[in-house]
């Protein structure tokens, strides 16, 4: 937290307006991670120079995030395999939150990862939309405006919670809905 200018040892407290700011550092440099061997060993593989610490809770394992969010996003694949989608996009969602979803994924969907705090041409936005049967764009997560304004069609589905089990069951939702108004 000193190191990014957000507290020093001196504070014992935080105001609350930097814990968005003290989370995003946090995950810059940190990769929480639980005590399953597949999990570490995932970790030591994608962790590009942040330190691997273990997770005081499954859920908080950047790797897999815990059963609840394999269970959804099992869902999910199930539901897109029914709707023939194999193109997701993502855009935003923080680096620990996009390792974790290309773990849960694996080789069951194609999946396009947009870094919602990088700068996106209106050209590139239309080619992942063109590409993916479904976009979400994972609003409240590291997403800038001017990134997820280029996104807007009819196999968009804006979503503003932050867990990965949301964003599943999103994605879930959509491909039923997509159903119905096809059928
Ligand atoms: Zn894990």
């Amino acid at each position: 937290m000193q190191e990014a200018g957000l507290s020093n040892p001196r504070k014992p407290n935080i105001n609350v307006s930097k814990t968005d700011a003290v989370r995003e550092a946090l995950e810059r440099n940190f990769l929480l991670v639980c005590a399953r061997g597949d999990c570490k060993e995932e970790a030591a593989a994608v962790r590009d120079g942040r330190t691997v610490v273990p997770a005081s809770a499954p859920r908080h394992c950047a790797v897999c995030g815990g059963s609840a969010n394999q269970r959804a996003v099992e869902e999910m694949l199930r539901a897109c395999q029914v709707r023939g989608w194999r193109r997701l996009c993502v855009v935003g969602g923080s680096p620990n939150a996009r390792t974790a979803l290309t773990q849960l994924i694996g080789r069951d969907l194609d999946l396009k990862l947009v870094d919602g705090t990088m700068s996106r041409s209106k050209g590139q936005a239309d080619s992942d939309l063109g590409w993916a049967d479904v976009v979400i764009v994972w609003g409240s997560t590291q997403l800038n405006h001017k990134v997820s304004l280029l996104y807007k069609g009819p196999n968009v589905v804006q979503m503003a919670r932050r867990s990965i089990q949301e964003l599943a069951k999103s994605v879930t939702r959509a491909s039923a809905q997509a159903k119905r108004t096809q059928a």
